[in-house]
């Protein structure tokens, strides 16, 4: 059997073992997914005896994504840019290759969802790490711009700044906002894990457009229910985010595309009994 896990310091919450073993029950896969919680210094040494003891790939989670980022002896583009990584896999040659598919998770569950990016003007809302992560693979659309906006204004600008260079993309205040001109907002701020909103303003919000949080929970999540209050047509939550990377996880280390809908269903289910 060969051997995944996930590493994240809480993990008991993680969904990642649920999703990787439908995907390969799904996909005929022989493996074994597990979850791990290192001590919050402890994850060298645990990805370390966890390669050493024949594992083939992992996922990493918060709060390791930045030591995954410099465990890995090779990275993809995407995880270069992202400037953190959530996916590593060990080649027979022995060195370990980190990837971010946070960002492209985050695509293909819009895409899945009749969302296009192509063409369109795309709101981020938050300028942290998961921000930073769906930067290229959101560009990578061909959107006629993305424009970052976050409390700390001037990590919205840095964020623009990095990402110049692979497409259309700017920064805003968060108190200039005023239009409804985009027609994706996406919402990476952590606001909402403690029942706040990022601090926009209504008028952006139009009927034609796609409100996305990245956060997710059983109920409608507070951005979403803020963005439903004041006339948003759609929106999506962050769980098929969730399962969108893992799926991308697991043709990383297969080499098979997993089905994502009918995982996001039983997942959804599970989410709330
Ligand atoms: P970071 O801690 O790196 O960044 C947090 C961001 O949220 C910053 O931009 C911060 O602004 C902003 N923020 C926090 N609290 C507030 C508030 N009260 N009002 C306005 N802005 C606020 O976190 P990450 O970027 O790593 O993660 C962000 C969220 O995305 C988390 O909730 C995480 O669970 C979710 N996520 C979901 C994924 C999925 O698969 N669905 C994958 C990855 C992340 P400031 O800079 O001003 O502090």
């Amino acid at each position: 059997m060969d051997k995944y896990l996930v590493f994240g310091n809480p993990i008991s919450q993680s969904k990642s073992p649920f999703i990787h073993t439908l995907f390969a029950r799904q996909t005929g896969q022989e493996m074994t997914y597990e979850s791990q919680q290192p001590e919050p210094d402890g994850f060298v040494a645990a990805a370390t005896a966890f390669f050493n003891s024949g594992g083939r790939g992992c996922n990493v989670t918060a709060p390791f994504k930045e030591d995954a980022f410099a465990f890995a002896t090779r990275l993809t583009e995407r995880a270069q840019l992202a400037g953190a990584v959530n996916t590593l896999k060990k080649l027979d040659d022995g060195e370990i290759v980190g990837d971010n598919t946070d960002g492209e998770g985050l695509v293909q569950d819009l895409l899945q969802n009749q969302v296009e990016l192509k063409g369109k003007r795309v709101l981020l809302v938050g300028a942290g790490g998961a921000a930073r992560g769906v930067l290229q693979p959101l560009l990578a659309q061909n959107p006629q711009q993305v424009v970052v906006t976050n409390r700390t204004e001037a990590k919205a600008e840095q964020l623009a700044t990095l990402f110049s260079a692979h497409g259309p993309v700017t920064h805003i205040a968060m108190e200039e906002l005023a239009k409804p001109e985009f027609d994706i907002i996406i919402n990476s701020t952590s606001a909402g894990l403690s029942g706040q909103l990022p601090a926009l303003p209504t008028t952006i919000i139009k009927r034609e457009m796609t409100c996305y949080d990245m956060v997710y929970s059983a109920q409608v999540t507070a951005f979403n229910q803020w963005s439903i209050d004041n006339g948003a047509g759609k929106t999506l939550d962050g769980l098929g985010m969730l399962v969108g990377q893992a799926a991308e996880s697991f043709m990383l280390w297969r080499g098979i595309r997993p089905g994502a809908k009918q995982v996001l269903r039983e997942l959804r289910r599970l989410l709330q009994q």
